[in-house]
């Protein structure tokens, strides 16, 4: 339900705001080259995946 934005405080519409924040999802440490990158996928900078499999470039 649609409430008219005055009715909300600047505090509550702050302390809901806590919640929602900046992140990039799923990314983790290439553990070949330290690169960060998206989890379950290859390492773009490298081409591991599970220590061995690689992209030659
Ligand atoms: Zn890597």
């Amino acid at each position: 339900m649609a409430v008219p934005f005055r009715r909300t405080s600047k505090t509550r519409k702050r302390k809901r705001r806590t919640h929602f924040k900046l992140r990039v999802p799923g990314m983790v440490e290439c553990p070949n080259c330290g690169e960060h990158k998206l989890s379950h996928r290859i390492c773009k900078s490298c081409g591991h995946y599970k220590g061995k499999e690689v992209i030659s470039k």
